[in-house]
C-alpha cells in the first residue's frame, strides 16, 4: 500500500467517527496544528468552485513549514457529516507558493450546497460550506449577498465577519483592503484604549505572507470563509497606500518589486480562479460571474491599471486634495482608472449580458464627493485617490453603463471606511432631468474595522452633494443585500463596539432599489 493511501484509509477512519458538529467549528489552534488559517472556497461558478488553505503550523514563523512539497487530501460531500462525498482528490501545497493550495473543483451540481475538508497526514481541517452558482438560463429566487471592506488588525475585533457568517449569506464580496501593510507582526488585536503604534511595514514577499497570515488567524474572519464562498477584489493596501499602477506615494525605485510580492502574497491566500501565473508583475484578476439570469456581477481592479492620481504634492505620489480650477490634468480624458483593456472587457460584458441586476463590485466610492460646496469659485474640492480624481473615467463608465442598456445597474464599493448611498449620473453637477438620468444605485460599506472620519464631517459632505443620499462614518460594519428578480434590499449593519468581538449589530439603514427605477429608496433609518 502506498503511503498517501494507507494514509487516506487512516483518515477516513477517524473521519467516520467524526460528528456534523465540525461544521462551523473554530479551528485548532493547538501549536503545529497546519491549518492555522482556516479554509475559504470562491469564484463560484454553476458547476464548480475553487477551494482555498494553505499550511501554517505557525502563522508567524513559515520556517516552521518543512521545505517540502505536502501532498493534502481534499474531500467534497453533499452533508456536513461526509457520508455521500461526491469529490476528492489529492494537491501539492509547495514552498513557493508559500504551501498555499488553490483546487478548482468541477463536475458539481449547480445552485446547491457543498461541505469540504482537506487533510494532511493526521490533521483534518475545519469543515467549510460553499455553493455553486445557479444554472446560466435559471431565473434564482434571491441572492444574498454579504459585501465588506477594509480591515485593518490594529483597529479593531472582526465581530462583522462573525455576524456575516451568522447571517448565511450565499456568497460574499469583499471589495479591499482586506490586509493593511502595516501593524505589529501578532496574533492579539489591540485592546481597547491600547496606543496604536505604526511599525512593521511589509515590504518583502515574506513580510506580506506573515501579514496574511496573522489576520487569517482570526476566528471570526475564519468563520466568515466556511460560511460561503468569496469573490474578491483588492485596494491599495494589499500592497501600499495610495499606490497607482507601478507608482507608489513615496516614489520608491523598487517598487515593482514590492508590488509583485504583495501580489504574489495575495494570489497565496485568496480561493481565486486564476492559472498560476508565470511571474507576479501583473496579475489579470477582474472577473465575471453570473448567478443565472438574476445577477451578473463584475469584480473590478481599479489600482494595477489606473492613471497615476492627478496633481500629487511636490516630490510625491498617491493623493491629494485638489480643485479643477488648480489642477487641469483632472480633465485629460487619457487618464483611465481601469484602464483601457479592462474598460473594454467591461462594455463587452454589459453589452451581452442578459441579467436582471448588472452588479459592478469595486473598490471606492464613485458618486462624485466635493468637500466644499460645487458652487465655488473653485468648483469644489476633491480626493484624488477615488473616482473624484478620475471624473473623464467616471463619465464614461456611465455612459458605457447607459449606453449598453445592461438593466438595473448596482455600484459596490468601499475603500472610504463610509456607509453610502448614492444616485450616479452622467453630470453630478446638474439636477436629475430626463438628459441627465440616474444611470445607476450605488451602495459602498462601511470598514469591517479601520478608521474614518468624524460623523460631522460625512453630514456636511451629504449635504453638499445632493446625489449622495445617506452617509454614515461613525460606524464600523457591513452590507448585507438581498436581490430578488423584482427588487434589491440593502441593508446597512454596524457594530456597538468595534473593539469588542461580541458586540452586537444594528441596522443603521435600509433601502429598496425597484426592478427598472435606480435610485436610492430609503425604506428604514
Ligand atoms: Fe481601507
Ligand atoms: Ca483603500
Amino acid at each position: 500500500m502506498t503511503w498517501p493511501r494507507r494514509l487516506f484509509l487512516l483518515n477516513a477512519a477517524r473521519l467516520a467517527a467524526a460528528s456534523t458538529s465540525l461544521l462551523l467549528a473554530r479551528p485548532s489552534n493547538a501549536a503545529g496544528y497546519p491549518f492555522s488559517l482556516g479554509v475559504a472556497s470562491g469564484a463560484p461558478l454553476p458547476d464548480g468552485v475553487v477551494l482555498w488553505t494553505r499550511v501554517a503550523p505557525d502563522p508567524l514563523d513559515a520556517t516552521k513549514t518543512p521545505p517540502l512539497a505536502l501532498t493534502l487530501r481534499w474531500e467534497m460531500a453533499h452533508d456536513a457529516a461526509f457520508r455521500n462525498v461526491v469529490a476528492k482528490g489529492s494537491v501539492l501545497a509547495t514552498p513557493e507558493l508559500a504551501h498555499s493550495v488553490r483546487v478548482d473543483v468541477r463536475g458539481l451540481q449547480s445552485a446547491r450546497w457543498y461541505w469540504y475538508r482537506f487533510m494532511l497526514g493526521d490533521a483534518v481541517s475545519p469543515v467549510g460550506r460553499t455553493r455553486t452558482a445557479p444554472a446560466p438560463d435559471s431565473l434564482p429566487d434571491a441572492l444574498k449577498l454579504a459585501v465588506a471592506s477594509c480591515q485593518h488588525w490594529e483597529f479593531g475585533s472582526y465581530a462583522a465577519h462573525r455576524h456575516i457568517a451568522q447571517a448565511n449569506p450565499d456568497l460574499v464580496a469583499f471589495l479591499g483592503d482586506y490586509i493593511y501593510e502595516w501593524g505589529a507582526y501578532r496574533l492579539r488585536h489591540p485592546a481597547p484604549g491600547e496606543r496604536i503604534v505604526r511599525r512593521d511595514e511589509s515590504f518583502t514577499l515574506d513580510d506580506y505572507r506573515r501579514r496574511y497570515a496573522q489576520y487569517k488567524t482570526d476566528p471570526d474572519l475564519q468563520a466568515a470563509h466556511l460560511a460561503a464562498p468569496w469573490i474578491v477584489t483588492w485596494d491599495d493596501h494589499e500592497v501600499a497606500n495610495d499606490y497607482a499602477a507601478d507608482r507608489d506615494e513615496r516614489l520608491a525605485p523598487d517598487f515593482a518589486a514590492r508590488r509583485a510580492a504583495a501580489y504574489q502574497a495575495f494570489y497565496e491566500h485568496m480561493p481565486l480562479r486564476l492559472p498560476p501565473p508565470r511571474n507576479f508583475a501583473n496579475v489579470r484578476m477582474f472577473q465575471r460571474y453570473d448567478w443565472g439570469r438574476l445577477a451578473r456581477l463584475f469584480v473590478l481592479d481599479d489600482r494595477q491599471y489606473r492613471a497615476y492620481e492627478a496633481c500629487p504634492r511636490p516630490g510625491r505620489g498617491g493623493s491629494n486634495s485638489v480643485t479643477p480650477r488648480a489642477c487641469p490634468d483632472l480633465r485629460d480624458p487619457r487618464r483611465s482608472m481601469l484602464g483601457l483593456e479592462q474598460e473594454a472587457w467591461l462594455e463587452a460584458g454589459l453589452a451581452s449580458s442578459r441579467a436582471r441586476w448588472n452588479i459592478l463590485a469595486q473598490q471606492t466610492l464613485m458618486a462624485q464627493s466635493s468637500q466644499i460646496p460645487v458652487t465655488a469659485p473653485d468648483g469644489g474640492r476633491f480626493w484624488t485617490d477615488g473616482w473624484d480624481g478620475y471624473p473623464i473615467a467616471r463619465r464614461r463608465l456611465l455612459d458605457t453603463l447607459a449606453g449598453t442598456g445592461a438593466a438595473n445597474p448596482l455600484v459596490l464599493g468601499g475603500d472610504v471606511h463610509t456607509f453610502y448611498a448614492t444616485e450616479l449620473r452622467r453630470d453630478f453637477d446638474r439636477p436629475v432631468s430626463k438628459a441627465n438620468p440616474v444611470v445607476a444605485t450605488e451602495f459602498v460599506g462601511t470598514s469591517v474595522t479601520s478608521n474614518s472620519r468624524p460623523q460631522q464631517r460625512t453630514a456636511e459632505y451629504v449635504a453638499m452633494n445632493p446625489h449622495i443620499k445617506f452617509g454614515r462614518s461613525d460606524k464600523r460594519g457591513y452590507m448585507l443585500m438581498e436581490i430578488t428578480p423584482a427588487e434589491t434590499r440593502t441593508r446597512f449593519l454596524g457594530l456597538d463596539e468595534v473593539r469588542d468581538p461580541k458586540t452586537a449589530q444594528r441596522e443603521l439603514a435600509a433601502f429598496r432599489v425597484e426592478d427598472g427605477k435606480p435610485g436610492v429608496e430609503i425604506t428604514a433609518i
